[in-house]
């Protein structure tokens, strides 16, 4: 199968309007229409779907779409849906499907309109369904969200596991995309096992982020005293503070009101209608700051948030860099400021204590990783892009500059205060 360089740019432009690949796409597009393996790891907003839509576009049969929110999937049906005549270009099936819209479904593929099918991962576990794929021509399967399928990801869901028998059962050498954000090398390596894809290109794109500035403070009594000045020195820009739980995100949230602060709360209590209004009130700037727990973020993009504060420290360094990373999206600057003190981690850990041993043991390895970020007086970037497995050079790296630790050493910090004393 030859795709041409201009082929490649061609179809990108046809279907999407785009006339540039971003990052490894090129590469990673150019692989699976090779019919090879391959494994992407990028960070969010990176354009991993183009990876697997442009290829299922461009080839003959019917690509597979693992997704694991349903809400996701319709998102993606509707964008592909946009860029052609043919409503049956992409389709979802689940279980809220009725014989009727199945049948359509089944139709559309049958006849070659359909080149997505998004599925839920235990919906590839229907008989019926596999059955039904089996007949037909599937030109690759995609596992996006790929770390579902480990335990030490933040979204373990155990029907991620079955996917390489049922890809085995649908024909001989269907080729797999796995693709996630998730950066450490342990999420990685479990991912590549349980897809059975060893032999895959991998694509691994940077997870430095150069624009935000990485900060981490003692938590004393004082911590929301600490915040209010802090927002009051970055009046007028947006930012997000997160809370561990509920209560406090309703009580931060009046006392920044009581302080002169525009704020909304957020956190899944909230119905739908309250949320949204909230989460509007964000976006359209009628607000500079929503308090919220980790309820708040998914899918929301809003490209100038400046500051993200956590209030209590993040279960899991990928916690922290999805939750910072939603600062400086439009590459100005970021500030990520974390209020830490051992004291939560003893929460965390409680949190926890009812839990199934082994989930236990992970949930303490990742929680040590957060007290050496916390507590480490080296390049926080450095540390954090280690975690992911990545090397990075903190005195010529992009952003080296850009963390407390760095700015301030130690050493120089405590010669300060022998002056002071
Ligand atoms: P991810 O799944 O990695 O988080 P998405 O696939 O949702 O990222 O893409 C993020 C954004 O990048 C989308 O708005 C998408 O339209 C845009 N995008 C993807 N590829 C390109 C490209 N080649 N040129 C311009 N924008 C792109
Ligand atoms: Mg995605």
């Amino acid at each position: 199968m030859g795709h041409s360089q201009n082929d490649l740019h061609a179809s990108l432009k046809k279907y999407f309007g785009f006339s540039q690949f971003k990052g490894l796409q090129e590469e990673v597009v150019r692989n699976v229409v090779q019919g090879k393996n391959s494994f992407v790891i990028m960070p969010t907003g990176g354009g991993k779907s183009l990876c697997y839509q442009l290829p299922a576009l461009m080839q003959e049969g019917t690509a597979i779409i693992v997704s694991p929110l349903i809400a996701l999937m319709k998102n993606q049906v509707d964008a592909i849906r946009g860029i052609s005549d043919e409503h049956g270009i992409a389709h979802v099936l689940n279980s809220s499907l009725n014989k009727t819209e199945v049948k359509q479904v089944k139709t559309d593929i049958l006849q070659g309109v359909t080149k997505l099918l998004y599925v839920a991962p235990e919906s590839l576990t229907k008989e019926e369904y596999i059955d039904f794929l089996q007949s037909v021509k599937v030109s690759f399967v995609a596992v996006d969200e790929a770390h579902c399928i480990s335990e030490w990801g933040h979204d373990f869901r155990p029907e991620y596991r079955n996917l390489r028998t049922i890809v085995s059962r649908l024909g001989d050498d269907i080729p797999i995309i796995g693709l996630t954000a998730t950066a450490t090398p342990k999420v990685q390596e479990d991912i590549i096992k349980n897809l059975g894809i060893t032999d895959a290109k991998v694509f691994k794109a940077s997870f430095n982020r150069p624009n935000l500035f990485y900060e981490v403070r003692p938590k004393t009594a004082n911590v929301d005293g600490d915040i209010i000045r802090f927002v009051k020195q970055n009046a007028g820009k947006s930012g997000i503070i997160y809370c561990l739980s509920r209560k406090r995100v309703e009580e931060l949230a009046q006392v920044l009101q009581v302080n002169g602060i525009s704020a909304v709360p957020y956190h899944a209590g909230f119905d739908a209608k309250t949320r949204s209004k909230y989460q509007d009130m964000f976006l359209m700037e009628d607000v500079d700051v929503v308090v919220a727990t980790i309820a708040f973020g998914m899918g929301i993009d809003k490209p100038d948030v400046r500051f993200v504060i956590h209030h209590d420290i993040p279960k899991s360094i990928e916690s922290y860099y999805q939750e910072t990373g939603r600062a400086g999206r439009d590459g100005g600057e970021g500030h990520c400021l974390a209020f830490y003190s051992y004291k939560d981690i003893e929460k965390l850990e409680k949190f926890m204590s009812g839990k199934p041993v082994a989930e236990q043991e992970i949930g303490n390895a990742l929680l040590q990783e957060v007290v050496a970020y916390a507590e480490t007086s080296m390049s926080r970037r450095k540390f954090m892009l280690h975690y992911f497995g990545e090397e990075f050079d903190e005195v010529n790296g992009q952003g080296a500059d850009m963390d407390d630790n760095t700015r301030n050493p130690k050493e120089k910090q405590e010669a300060k205060d022998d002056v002071l004393k």
